[in-house]
């Protein structure tokens, strides 16, 4: 079917004004944070999950694809049209449906904004606890559909650890509930094989999710180091401790420079690490929990630690590090994330590696990351239109997740696979492991149209 009669179709379906077909949008809704690009045939704005279904299923019939949109902030080439085809976009369903307090669960449209749904949460006093340092403007269906993480998960796990039930239209229109207010529910766990499927098996047009009370305080401490390897070794002998704060962050000597650059927090642009930890729970203890991490730090050599002595103080140590990826973009043109995770006992002989990569590819990588769980975030800095330099991203990127694999970690702590880490997949996997999964994605998805090219190809 070609283009005009595609928009035709869809407007009879869901509204002439909620279809958008002109270059400027096609292009607009044809990139994320990754590097692919490719315009959709058009874009549709759904109001209602039944808008959804008409649309699905007409795409279905006539073999058109469909990729599901949040805020297009995933780092994985996730939302990118490959094949053309409807790209569905959520900016219209983003209301709370249903806050239960009492039950300690949300309900939600997957275009809602995760900090815009925690904001209103915290007027009844309650938290959601995955906080990708996107939350800002990245929606609940993308953090559903690339099982998010962020620094709290540390203590709290990843998105999948929230989600209790979904809404989901199937890929030929069906409208299916997994899940529920519910702890367990009958027949297979489909909520878990939903989260983190990266809107290849089924489209999320409500979404279940588990709040808690919000903490009654909050410390948060600053440490700063000489050596990457007093830093790293700080993170495991706190862990080794027994004591398990809500996060555990390490930012490098070039992101602190980046952080700096940006934001004029005071932070040493000397120092080869920062660390900024942060406790939360019941206050009673809290001060005692406090001093013996700083005894940690002082036990590792640090140069300097030193607490929040407010809110406000607090603010300004989480700044730099929830903009860090924006104030290293601001080095080079663009940055490719690697997002591998790694044993944590294994993140300085991991970091020294990642350095040689930098070193043998002649690019400058910076770090920040989630050292707590392992979770690296090398970001490597290059311009997209040197095409020597992006090929030697590639291959540079490429080497660091084998790096991790081999260390004993994996490919993905929180970004997804999407298109861009299909060919690290054999790392991890073997041939019969992703002969499994491709018979997964057969059973949602027979005519394969939801999302192409991504995770394992089609
Ligand atoms: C500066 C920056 C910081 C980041 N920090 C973090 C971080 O700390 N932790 C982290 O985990 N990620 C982080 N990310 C990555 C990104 O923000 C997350 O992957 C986020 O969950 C994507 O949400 P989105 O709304 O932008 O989704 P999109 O990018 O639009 O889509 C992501 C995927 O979800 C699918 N999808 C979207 N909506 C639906 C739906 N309704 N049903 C089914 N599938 C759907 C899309 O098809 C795509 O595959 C960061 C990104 C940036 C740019």
């Amino acid at each position: 079917m070609d283009q005009a009669k595609i928009v035709e179709e869809l407007s009879k379906i869901v509204g002439k004004e909620n279809v958008l077909a002109s270059e400027m949008q096609k292009k607009l809704y044809g990139y994320d944070a990754y590097l692919h690009r490719a315009d959709p045939d058009c874009i549709v704005l759904p109001s209602s999950t039944e808008d959804v279904s008409r649309v699905v299923a007409f795409a279905n019939k006539n073999g058109i694809r469909v990729v599901a949109r949040g805020a297009g902030t995933n780092l994985s080439g996730g939302s990118v049209p490959s094949q053309g085809g409807i790209v569905l976009t959520f900016s219209r369903m983003n209301n709370i449906l249903e806050i239960d307090t009492e039950n300690q669960r949300v309900i939600v449209e997957p275009g809602m904004v995760t900090l815009d749904m925690k904001n209103v949460l915290a007027g009844y006093g309650y938290i959601y606890q995955p906080d990708p340092a996107s939350e800002k403007v990245s929606t609940l269906g993308g953090n559903f559909a690339e099982n998010s993480g962020g620094p709290r998960c540390l203590k709290y796990g990843v998105t999948t650890n929230h989600v209790l039930g979904a809404e989901v239209v199937l890929s030929n229109g069906d409208v299916i509930q997994v899940g529920g207010k519910a702890l367990d529910t009958p027949g297979y766990d489909l909520t878990g094989l939903l989260v983190g499927s990266e809107g290849t098996l089924g489209i999320v047009t409500k979404i279940t999710l588990r709040i808690v009370p919000k903490e009654e305080a909050v410390k948060t401490m600053l440490a700063i180091y000489n050596t990457l390897e007093d830093g790293g070794h700080t993170v495991s002998d706190i862990i080794a401790e027994g004591i398990l704060p809500a996060t555990l962050e390490m930012m490098d000597n070039l992101t602190i420079k980046a952080i700096e650059g940006s934001f004029n927090l005071g932070l040493p642009l000397d120092a080869a690490a920062i660390l900024l930890i942060e406790l939360d729970g019941l206050k009673d203890g809290m001060e005692r929990l406090a001093e013996r991490i700083m005894e940690i730090c002082r036990k590792n050599n640090v140069r300097e630690v030193k607490a929040a002595k407010n809110e406000a103080e607090r603010e300004n140590l989480w700044a730099g590090r929830k903009g860090a990826f924006g104030a290293v973009g601001k080095l080079r043109p663009n940055y490719l994330v690697c997002d591998g995770t790694v044993p944590r006992t294994a993140l300085t002989a991991v970091l020294t590696k990642i350095m040689e990569v930098g070193k043998k590819y002649n690019l400058s990588i910076a770090n920040v990351f989630h050292a707590g769980d392992g979770n690296m975030h090398p970001l490597i800095l290059f311009d997209e239109r040197d095409a020597d330099e992006l090929k030697r991203v590639h291959e540079a990127g490429m080497e660091i997740l084998k790096v991790c694999a081999d260390h004993g970690g994996t490919i993905s702590g929180e970004h997804g696979i999407g298109a861009a880490k299909m060919d690290a997949m054999p790392f991890v996997l073997s041939p019969v492991d992703i002969a499994a999964m491709k018979r997964v994605k057969t059973a949602f998805d027979p005519e394969g149209i939801y999302n192409p090219d991504k995770i394992f190809g089609n």
